[in-house]
C-alpha cells in the first residue's frame, strides 16, 4: 500500500467538510455516491437535475483531497462569482479563461503552483493553451470535474467544440487525474458521447433522480393576448417573489419586460441581442436580488445557479421537453415549494414547425441526414407538445421522458395542473377578486382559499406513503410548512432585508449568504444561540462565524 493510500481522505472527512463548509449534516444519495467514488479514484459520470447539488459533487472532494482540483466550465461569465461563493463557504478557489488579463494570468498560475487555491474553474478553450499545459504538469491535480459535460455532445442543445480537447488534456498529465463529469442532461445519446468523448475509464454511473418534488407543474393553453394579462396578474398577485419568463423572441421579451416595468415591476431583460455589457449589468441585477422579475429568452439561465426563484413561467413552447424542463428546473433549487407554468398557443406550435422545415445546414450535409435529422427534431417537439397537451399527470410524463416510472395514487401526484383540476382562469379574473382582502396577506402563491398549492409530496406528512416515493427520487432535508402565518412571514422579511444588506457589503449575491430555505428554517426554529443556530441546515462553522452574530440578534433582538 502506498503512502498515498493511506492519506486518502474519507468519506467521512467529506462530512465533516460538509458541514463546515455548507452547513448540511448529511450528502444527498447521490452526491454521497459520487463523492465516494471520487475519493476512491474512480472516475464517474453523474446525470443529476437541475438543484440536486452537483457542485458540491467536486467542492467537497477539492476541500479534503489536497492539490489543486480543476473544474472545467463553459460559464465563463460566473467564475468570479462562483469563486466569491466558495469564499464565503471557507473555500479557497480561483478562476482561469479568456477574462483575466494577460498580465495577471502567470501570477494566477504561480499562486496556484504555491497551493494557494483548493480549485480552479477553467475554461475548456485554455486547456489547450502551451502555459496552462505546462502549469498542469506541474500542478498536483488530483481530480478533474466537467460540470456541463453535455457540452462535448453535438447532440445536445450546448455544443461546446473546446470540450473535445478535454480528453487530451487528461491524458498529457503526468498522473491521470480522476475525472468527474457531471450534467442535468440525461438522453441516452448524449450519456454515450460524454463516456466516450471524455474518456471516462470504466466510470460509475450515477443517475438520480428527476423528481423536483418541490416544483408544482402546469401547463396552460392561452392566446398570446391572454398570457400577457395572465403573467402581468402573476407577477401582480407574488411581489415579494422572484421569478424568470422565458418568452421565445426578443420583441416578446422586450413586450413583456415594458408591460411588467409599467406596472411597476422591478424587471430585468436579457437576449442574444442586447450588448455584453447589458447582459451582464441584467444578470447581476437578478442574481443580486436588485430586480424581482427576470424575462429572457433561452439564452439565459445555464449555470446561474439562483436558489430563490419562486416561479418559471415560459411564455411559448420550447422546441424540446429537454430543454422545458433544465427551463423550468430553475425554480427552487433551495428546495422550497416553487410554480412551473407553461402558457402554450397553437401559434407556437406552428412556429416550432417553422423552424424544423428551415433548419440550415452546413453544405457536406447530405439529403439523407437533413431529413433524420430534421425527423428527430420533430419526434423532440412531439414529445414537447404531448407534455403541454397532456391529459394525464404532467409529473409522470416528465418522468417518463427521462426514463423514469412513477406510480400515481388516486390523487395523481398532487402538484400538477392535471392532478389537481387547475385551470389558467386563477390569474385571468384576478381584478375581480383583488379586493378579496385575505388575498394580500398570504405570501407565495395564494389560491382561491388563501393555502399555497400544494406540491408532490407536500410537508412530507400531509401525503404519507406516497407511492413513488422511491430511493431515487431526491431525499427532503425538512419539512415545510405551506401557509406561513402572518407574523412568520414578518420575520422571514426581516431576515431578507438583513440578508440583502449583508450580502451587499460582502459583494455577494444574497442567496449565497444563506438560501431562502435556510431563512425559513431559521424562522421555524427560533434558534437562540449559537449552537442551535449551527444546527439549522445551511449555517455551517463558516458562516456562523461571519454571520451569526447578526441574524440571531434579528431573530431574538
Ligand atoms: P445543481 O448544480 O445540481 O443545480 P446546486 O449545486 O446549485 O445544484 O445545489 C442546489 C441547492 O442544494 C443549493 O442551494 C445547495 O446549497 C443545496 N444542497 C446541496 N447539497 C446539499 C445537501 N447535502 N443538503 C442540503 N442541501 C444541499
Ligand atoms: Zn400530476
Amino acid at each position: 500500500m502506498s503512502q498515498g493510500d493511506r492519506q486518502r481522505p474519507t468519506i467521512e472527512d467529506a462530512r465533516r467538510a460538509l458541514a463546515d463548509h455548507f452547513g448540511y449534516q448529511s450528502f444527498r444519495p447521490g452526491q454521497e455516491r459520487v463523492i465516494e467514488a471520487v475519493l476512491a479514484r474512480r472516475d464517474v459520470m453523474a446525470v443529476m437535475p437541475t438543484g440536486a447539488g452537483k457542485s458540491v459533487c467536486y467542492q467537497v472532494p477539492a476541500a479534503v483531497m489536497g492539490g489543486l482540483t480543476l473544474v472545467v466550465s463553459p460559464l465563463i461569465s460566473l467564475m468570479a462569482d462562483q469563486v466569491r461563493a466558495l469564499k464565503e463557504a471557507g473555500i479557497r478557489g480561483s478562476f482561469y479563461n479568456s477574462t483575466l488579463k494577460p498580465r495577471v494570468r502567470p501570477e494566477v498560475l504561480r499562486r496556484a503552483l504555491a497551493g494557494w487555491y483548493d480549485l480552479m474553474y477553467v475554461a475548456p478553450e485554455r486547456l489547450s493553451d502551451p502555459e496552462f499545459r505546462a502549469f498542469a504538469a506541474q500542478a498536483n491535480v488530483p481530480l478533474v470535474a466537467v460540470d456541463e459535460a453535455h457540452c462535448v455532445s453535438q447532440w445536445g442543445n450546448d455544443f461546446r467544440p473546446a470540450y473535445r480537447d478535454i480528453a487530451d488534456f487528461v491524458t498529457s498529465l503526468p498522473n491521470r487525474p480522476v475525472v468527474a463529469a457531471l450534467t442535468a442532461t440525461a438522453t441516452g445519446r448524449v450519456q454515450a458521447d460524454v463516456r466516450t468523448l471524455l474518456g471516462l475509464v470504466d466510470p460509475i454511473v450515477e443517475v438520480s433522480g428527476f423528481d423536483r418534488p418541490n416544483l408544482s407543474l402546469s401547463s396552460f393553453e392561452l392566446t398570446p393576448k391572454k398570457r400577457e394579462q395572465w403573467i402581468a396578474n402573476y407577477v401582480r398577485r407574488h411581489p415579494d417573489d422572484v421569478g424568470i419568463v422565458y418568452a421565445t423572441t426578443r420583441k416578446k421579451v422586450e413586450q413583456i419586460a415594458d408591460m411588467l416595468r409599467d406596472d411597476g415591476v422591478r424587471v430585468a431583460a436579457y437576449h442574444a441581442g442586447m450588448g455584453d455589457d447589458e447582459r451582464t449589468w441584467s444578470q447581476q441585477a437578478f442574481v443580486n436580488d436588485d430586480v424581482q422579475v427576470m424575462v429572457a429568452t433561452n439564452a439565459f439561465g445555464m449555470g446561474i445557479d439562483k436558489s430563490n426563484v419562486r416561479y418559471v413561467i415560459n411564455c411559448g413552447m420550447p422546441q424540446t421537453l429537454e430543454e422545458y424542463y433544465q427551463e423550468a428546473g430553475r425554480a427552487g433549487r433551495d428546495g422550497e415549494p416553487s410554480e412551473c407554468y407553461l402558457l402554450w398557443s397553437r401559434g407556437d406550435i406552428r412556429t416550432c414547425h417553422y423552424f424544423i422545415d428551415n433548419i440550415e445546414f452546413a453544405d457536406d450535409v447530405s439529403p439523407a441526414e437533413r431529413h433524420m435529422l430534421r425527423e428527430r427534431r420533430e419526434r423532440l417537439l412531439g414529445e414537447m407538445i404531448g407534455y403541454a397537451m397532456s391529459t394525464s399527470c404532467l409529473r409522470a410524463r416528465v418522468l417518463r421522458y427521462f426514463g423514469q416510472r412513477m406510480e400515481l395514487g388516486p390523487e395523481g401526484c398532487g402538484g400538477c395542473s392535471v392532478c389537481t383540476g387547475d385551470t389558467a382562469d386563477r390569474y385571468l379574473r384576478v381584478e375581480r377578486r383583488k379586493a378579496m382582502p385575505e388575498e394580500g396577506l398570504v405570501f407565495g402563491g395564494s389560491r382561491r382559499d388563501g393555502t399555497r398549492p400544494r406540491p408532490a409530496r407536500a410537508g412530507r406528512g400531509t401525503n404519507p406513503g406516497a407511492p413513488w416515493a422511491d430511493a431515487a427520487s431526491q431525499p427532503v432535508e425538512e419539512a415545510d410548512v405551506w401557509v406561513h402565518d402572518a407574523a412568520d412571514e414578518e420575520l422571514f422579511q426581516r431576515l431578507r432585508v438583513l440578508r440583502k444588506s449583508l450580502a451587499d457589503a460582502a459583494n455577494v449575491p444574497p442567496y449565497v449568504v444563506f438560501s431562502d430555505r435556510t431563512l425559513r428554517a431559521m424562522v421555524r426554529r427560533r434558534p437562540r444561540d449559537e449552537g442551535e443556530l449551527l444546527e439549522v441546515p445551511g449555517v455551517g462553522q463558516v458562516k456562523l462565524e461571519r454571520y451569526g452574530s447578526a441574524f440571531l440578534e434579528e431573530l431574538n433582538g
